[in-house]
């Protein structure tokens, strides 16, 4: 799989702002990254268009994906299916294009356990009282929604150790080119450059026997 593209999970705390960096990161890099899409069995929100933030499936739909083996991990998250088709995913990868999923941790762990190469990058905000108001100013949440969001985030923070990387989403630009450090940086671990490894030996055995390098 040398020149595949990586596979990458971006989590976060609700409101840590992974949907914004996703969207900007796209933008900024078109052709380098691509993000996949889920399938769910949530309803659409307003503004949600089928194909685009998610497939939307009825229960009897999601089981008969996860029959047919065409996730590559689901997870059931509030009392609902989310799951990763597998086809868009692999055909991306083949391409040379880097991959995102925009998943939770259940989902994240189940991955990294199933394909030990993929990184994990877990968005942090700068702190909890700028979080807690990010929150609010979403102005759709009551005040018990975002408790239950902080009480959801301490227990997904005992997870955050689990992940190759943390950044901290404070300024957007800053932390979009901190993503893509991290992933551009990925190339030049020794377990991904097999092919330049096993070209200079061949060179260095070339020259060795007096043949022309
Ligand atoms: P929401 O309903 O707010 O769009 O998503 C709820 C949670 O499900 C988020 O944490 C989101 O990242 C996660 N999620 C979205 N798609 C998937 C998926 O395909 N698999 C898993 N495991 N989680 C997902």
């Amino acid at each position: 799989m040398k020149n595949d593209g990586l596979l990458i999970v971006l989590s976060g705390f609700s409101g840590s702002g992974k949907g914004t960096v996703m969207k900007r990161l796209m933008e900024k890099y078109p052709g380098e990254y691509a993000l996949s899409v889920s399938a769910t069995t949530r309803s659409p929100r307003e503004g949600e268009r089928e194909g685009i933030e998610y497939y939307f499936k009825t229960q009897d739909e999601f089981e008969e994906m996860i029959a047919n083996d065409e996730l590559l991990e689901y997870a059931r998250y509030v009392e609902h299916y989310y799951g990763t088709p597998k086809f868009y995913v692999e055909d991306k990868r083949r391409s040379g294009i880097h991959v995102f999923l925009e998943i939770e941790i259940q989902g994240a762990l189940k991955i990294k356990e199933k394909f030990p190469d993929t990184l994990l990058i877990f968005l942090v905000p700068p702190s909890i009282p700028e979080l807690a108001g990010r929150l609010r100013g979403r102005g759709t949440e009551s005040e018990d929604v975002v408790k239950a969001r902080l009480s959801q985030a301490r227990v997904e923070s005992g997870y955050m150790d689990r992940y190759d990387y943390i950044v901290v989403n404070d300024d957007l630009e800053m932390c979009v080119e901190q993503v893509h450090d991290i992933v551009q940086v990925q190339k030049f671990q020794a377990k991904r450059s097999t092919e330049l490894i096993s070209r200079l030996q061949h060179q260095l055995d070339d020259f060795l026997k007096g043949e022309n390098v």
